[in-house]
């Protein structure tokens, strides 16, 4: 291994370990660090050295956002809208992305259900805080392959993850007997997220109904519905928002945001619509929130608004670019020697199986045994960042994630330096 690549993402993917110069809490301590923003950090720093590397570890789209909605922000600081808002957002924007739900999701809503959150990630810390208590043995159903911040979210709440593996021949879905299966008295909340980061794909209506159906039993289970990529569907197959589903809508929390349809990751846009709850959920999550980060950035809110009534045309031009981008990876990525992977339908990711290669050397000595040394090789070698499959789950270790969040001509290129370097191993 060269000096100048003296890491590996394992280096960088591992939890703090003493000596401790400044007292840290044993949670934190214990928390590992995001393996997806660690590859970005790692591609930063191999650029920086010179390096020329393909990465397609970025989670962020490669477009920049709307000018109409940058143009709301602009307005709003040009009126002085600098100052704190109610929590969960003020009315017009609780009520625009109400409309939204409402209109092209069919969830029953209100503005009093919305709480504007700093992005979706925010948006789920704040609901594992609200849905577990510590030491209390509870339950989160977790299917995976899933994206990496469920389990450190769900675990610093005090909650046990339950993963539940869904099949690659099934596109990575769980089947409805799965789900059943997982089920015990201390089941908390099903995590579902669809399109999926990190499998790029998503359930049809009909497998989603089958789901709900065995939730529909479980009267004191929480569905959290992640649907950040809802609008990033090029599979035929159409988006259901679970809390459409009338026999489970009161007990559905609807994760979303802007940072992917609208190519909005840096603004730091999430919301959560929880109609259900008594008291409200919703209102829970508000006052978390109120101890926490009170509002988002204010003069942002009529960006909001922007964003879910008048930008359809942009996020179209986006999906359709990212449909050509997914046809393009899957046809080069299937060609490849030993590898598998299902056709991306949404998100902008696809997962494939690279097991075939454990157990072999890299001509520059590399041992591919895991998701983690077939990533540490292919990026020092052929200079490509992906995403190590570990992170996502126990059942995802023979896969690596690709983002195709980048031009075609580098997923051409990147390709090809993949391919040759799978064709040098024995
Ligand atoms: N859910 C999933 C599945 C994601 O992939 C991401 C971003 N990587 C988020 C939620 C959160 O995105 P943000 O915090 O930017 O809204």
């Amino acid at each position: 291994m060269s000096a100048a690549c003296g890491w590996r993402y394992a280096s960088i993917m591992h939890t703090d370990n003493p000596p401790q110069t400044m007292h840290m809490s044993q949670r934190v301590r214990n928390l590992k660090p995001s393996a997806t923003l660690a590859v970005t950090a790692v591609v930063q720093r191999m650029r920086a050295e010179g390096r020329d590397v393909i990465g397609f570890g970025a989670g962020e789209p490669d477009f920049g956002t709307p000018e109409n909605i940058k143009q709301a922000a602009i307005d709003a600081l040009g009126r002085g809208e600098t100052h704190y808002a109610p929590v969960p957002g003020p009315p017009a924007a609780r009520q625009a992305i109400a409309d939204k739900l409402r209109s092209e999701n069919g969830i029953a809503c209100g503005p009093d259900d919305i709480v504007i959150t700093v992005g979706g990630k925010h948006a789920l810390f704040m609901i594992f805080q609200c849905l577990l208590d510590t030491d209390e043995g509870q339950e989160v159903i977790v299917p995976t392959p899933a994206w990496v911040t469920y389990r450190p979210q769900i675990e610093l709440a005090g909650g046990t993850v339950v993963e539940v593996p869904g099949a690659i021949d099934n596109d990575f879905k769980i089947t409805p007997g799965q789900l059943a299966e997982a089920i015990t008295d201390r089941t908390v909340a099903v995590g579902l997220n669809s399109p999926s980061n990190p499998c790029g794909t998503m359930y049809s209506p009909e497998e989603l109904r089958e789901l709900a159906e065995i939730l529909r039993l479980h009267e004191h289970i929480t569905i959290i519905s992640d649907e950040i990529y809802e609008k990033l569907i090029y599979g035929g197959i159409d988006h259901l928002s679970p809390a459409s589903i009338d026999a489970i809508a009161d007990r559905v929390v609807t994760v979303n945001g802007l940072s992917k349809a609208y190519a909005m990751t840096g603004w730091r846009i999430g919301y959560i619509c929880a109609p259900g709850g008594d008291p409200p959920f919703a209102r829970s999550i508000a006052k978390l929130q109120g101890q926490m980060t009170s509002n988002i950035t204010s003069f942002c809110y009529p960006a909001i608004v922007e964003a879910v009534t008048n930008s359809a045309a942009a996020v179209e031009q986006m999906r359709t670019t990212f449909a050509e981008r997914a046809a393009l990876i899957h046809g080069l990525l299937r060609a490849m020697p030993g590898i598998s992977c299902p056709r991306p339908t949404g998100a902008f990711y696809v997962f494939p199986d690279i097991g075939a290669h454990f157990g072999k050397r890299s001509p520059a000595g590399h041992d591919i045994v895991d998701s983690v040394s077939f990533a540490t090789a292919l990026l020092e070698e052929a200079g490509v960042a992906v995403v190590p499959g570990a992170d996502f789950g126990a059942c995802a270790d023979r896969h690596v994630r690709f983002s195709f969040a980048c031009s075609t001509q580098l997923i051409e290129e990147g390709c090809r330096r993949v391919d040759e370097w799978l064709r040098s191993l024995p």
